[in-house]
């Protein structure tokens, strides 16, 4: 016992003595309660208004993407984003098993199937060899659509994700997905701020959607967004999260079963005053990440670190157990101390909803799964 006492000792002075640290809490310092407020007295708190415009325009701009449209959360911009690249179902579309269900759940609404590719070790993310090869030994290019030889699926999509906010590879990952004709939605939940190659993370693929729960670097309450740099795809976004309304001054007309995934105006008066901290936090959140670093650089657990081609958001700091046993141990230990870690996902391909899922070869997901910890990530406000 009290094998992990420096490190417990170490979160917890980072957090000024706290009794309970928690993984990740949002802060609201600025302008959040006078936007809410303001929105509150405008009257307009659902689903028009200025807020929400102002919120887009905020995010496409720090992304540097063309056009942003703002969903009720993540989850449903996954979603509207897979059906603007057209996966229907009983398609399918590849993804990574280390990631949170919301990327699967948004495939599975469509009738659509996850398979599993697998991740990199230095990423986390989608590793572009193991796709590559595996698009090499499953699929043919028929007519200019990539089918999967052993299901005769049509393969629509690739989904990467960036874990923690570490970017995945996602100029290769793209230009193996070029060569199979395959689009590619980037699940940027994690990854407000991160950078792979001095561009944004979700602004690579085709669309790119982001979080803003309240566990993700800057919070909404419940929100989300597409981005993409396709004015008709921005338009289509836009018009199937809104009940498909053709719009007119007076009349209900609808051109398809549309979705009511807009984003309130309250939660984007919230966003607007957030994006504002967004720089702020970032550089606390690299400060916080440096320190670590320091710190774990004289102790027994590895502590993730990236690699030089990205600048991650570091939202979620991560450590590397030496086996299940330790990571089992690290756990109890630092939780029982008030200190909150969390293990990762357990990989989606062992969920009872995807065992008959088709996957590659998963010997880094499988590594990782049994020896990543999150360790406590929250701003650190001076
Ligand atoms: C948070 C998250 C989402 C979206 O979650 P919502 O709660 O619907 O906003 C999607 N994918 C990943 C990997 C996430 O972490």
């Amino acid at each position: 016992m009290a094998k992990f006492k420096n490190i417990i000792e170490f979160i917890r002075t980072l957090y000024g003595g706290q009794e309970f640290v928690p993984l990740h809490e949002p802060r609201f310092l600025g302008n959040e309660k006078k936007y809410v407020q303001e929105c509150i007295d405008s009257t307009f708190v659902s689903s028009v208004g200025a807020f929400v415009d102002g919120f887009e325009r905020q995010v496409a701009e720090f992304t540097g993407s063309k056009y942003a449209v703002a969903t009720v959360n993540g989850t449903a911009a996954l979603h509207v984003a897979l059906l603007l690249v057209g996966v229907e179902r009983d398609d399918e579309v590849i993804t990574q098993p280390l990631t949170f269900i919301a990327t699967c759940n948004a495939i599975s609404y469509i009738g659509a199937h996850p398979v599993f590719v697998d991740v990199d070790k230095e990423t986390l993310g989608l590793s572009p060899q193991k796709l590559k090869q595996f698009l090499s030994q499953n699929t043919e290019v028929v007519n200019g659509q990539c089918i999967n030889k052993t299901t005769k699926r049509k393969i629509k999509a690739v989904v990467p994700m960036h874990t923690f906010g570490f970017p995945a590879k996602i100029d290769e990952l793209m230009s193996v997905c070029s060569e199979y004709n395959l689009s590619v939605v980037e699940d940027a939940a994690e990854s407000l701020g991160s950078y792979y190659k001095r561009k944004h993370t979700g602004t690579f693929g085709l669309l790119g959607a982001f979080s803003f729960n309240g566990n993700k670097i800057i919070t909404t309450g419940g929100g989300g967004m597409i981005v993409t740099d396709d004015e008709a795809l921005a338009k289509k976004a836009k018009h199937m999260t809104t009940t498909a309304k053709i719009p007119h001054a007076w009349e209900y007309d609808h051109d398809m079963s549309g979705y009511n995934y807009r984003l309130p105006n309250l939660n984007a008066a919230l966003g607007s005053a957030q994006m504002e901290l967004l720089p702020e936090y970032l550089s606390k959140k690299n400060k916080l990440a440096r320190d670590y670093q320091n710190y774990f650089e004289d102790s027994e657990i590895d502590f993730f670190e990236f690699g030089e081609e990205g600048r991650p958001n570091h939202w979620l700091n991560a450590v590397v157990l030496d086996s299940l046993e330790e990571r089992n141990k690290f756990l109890e230990e630092t939780n029982s101390q008030g200190i909150m870690t969390r293990p990762v996902w357990k990989l989606m391909n062992r969920l009872e909803i995807f065992k008959k899922a088709q996957t590659g070869n998963l010997e880094n997901a499988v590594w990782l799964e049994e020896r990543i910890v999150n360790i406590p990530s929250s701003v650190i406000m001076d």
